[in-house]
């Protein structure tokens, strides 16, 4: 069981020259399967969308962040007093949720592992520290909304007047008018960025599970949390085995002598080789247990499966003259 505890840290560029856009950062620090039931079902329902943040916070329609009270008020007129005196408390924006998909290998599956990915995330900017105003230039008070950023508008209607609320047009409801936008941001605060990312893959997992790396999605506008980074895992087939969970499947091919007569003989499991015994009269088809050789349990590694293998009896297709006359001997020995 890995121990969240002891877990690396997250690194800072390991590499901080000027030019190296793309970082590298461990991640190990906050991944977890998503084994929720709810969060998984979500997601075979929805894809990404189905937990990604805005959509549970109301990404489109009413735009982020707006609460009941907000559209309560637009509707109704409420707050009013115009001119900056309401406040806009609007909690930050978090950032998009980000999928990637990862095939990994059958044993790193059982076993775990660390496999490097390369994302493209939006990230805040640095040059303008994700306010998006050029460093240096001059910000006022928007004044087409005098700094509330929002704007009033009378609509006429049979059943009487209705005063409604809406974001300002021209500063986009910051309530700012900026001299500059940030040049490298174009004013959004946000940049994309390549970033190597570490990811540790722990023993057990299987296909289809989900790793979050938490906080490793897109960054939020305006300094809102970024959103996760979603791993899908694909577990590559190994043509020796199937799993089950922690149980793994093989077949083992034994002569037909050695089933009759019984014999030793060597298995692949996943992490290498065992010597089993083949009693006498071993059955074709017959499945034998090799205890604790299965996969890690995810999230109690400590445990492992078992391995069952199923024998198939060779039976020759042709004999050598000294063979057949043993064979025959043996079928009148049977008779007698
Ligand atoms: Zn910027
Ligand atoms: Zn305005």
């Amino acid at each position: 069981m890995m121990d969240q505890g002891s877990m690396p840290p997250w690194h800072p560029d390991v590499n901080p020259s000027s030019e190296a856009k793309e970082k590298f950062q461990e991640v190990a620090r906050a991944y977890e399967v998503l084994s929720d039931p709810a969060t998984r079902q979500r997601y075979d329902q929805f894809g990404e969308a189905g937990v990604s943040s805005s959509a549970a916070g109301g990404g489109g329609g009413y735009g982020q962040g707006v609460d009941l009270g907000d559209i309560f008020d637009s509707f109704f007129g409420g707050g009013g007093g115009g001119g900056g005196g309401r406040g806009r408390p609007r909690g930050p924006v978090a950032g998009d949720d980000l999928r990637f998909d990862l095939e990994v290998d059958f044993s790193t599956a059982a076993f775990g592992g660390e496999e490097k990915v390369r994302i493209r995330h939006m990230e805040k900017c640095g040059a303008c520290a994700g306010d998006g105003v050029k460093p240096g230039a001059a910000v006022r008070t928007c004044d087409s909304c005098g700094g509330g950023g929002v704007v009033m508008q009378v609509t006429r209607t049979p059943l009487g007047n209705f005063q409604t609320q809406q974001q300002c047009p021209k500063c986009g409801g910051s309530g700012q008018a900026v001299d500059e936008y940030c040049g490298p941001c174009g004013g959004q605060g946000l940049v994309q960025k390549t970033k190597q990312v570490k990811i540790s893959v722990p023993p057990g997992v299987e296909d289809g599970n989900k790793l979050r790396v938490r906080g490793e999605g897109d960054a939020g506008p305006k300094g809102g949390p970024s959103g996760d980074l979603y791993i899908f895992l694909k577990v590559k087939e190994d043509k020796r085995f199937r799993r089950e969970g922690p149980e793994i499947y093989s077949d083992v091919s034994v002569p037909y002598v050695d089933a009759i007569l019984g014999a030793s003989t060597k298995v692949a499991v996943v992490d290498g080789e065992v010597e089993i015994k083949v009693p006498p009269g071993t059955q074709p088809g017959q499945v034998m247990r090799i205890k604790g050789k299965g996969a890690p349990r995810l999230g109690n590694a400590s445990q492992r499966g078992d391995h069952y293998v199923t024998v198939k009896v060779q039976i020759p297709g042709s004999l050598s003259e000294e063979e057949r006359g043993l064979v025959e001997q043996l079928r009148n020995a049977g008779k007698k």
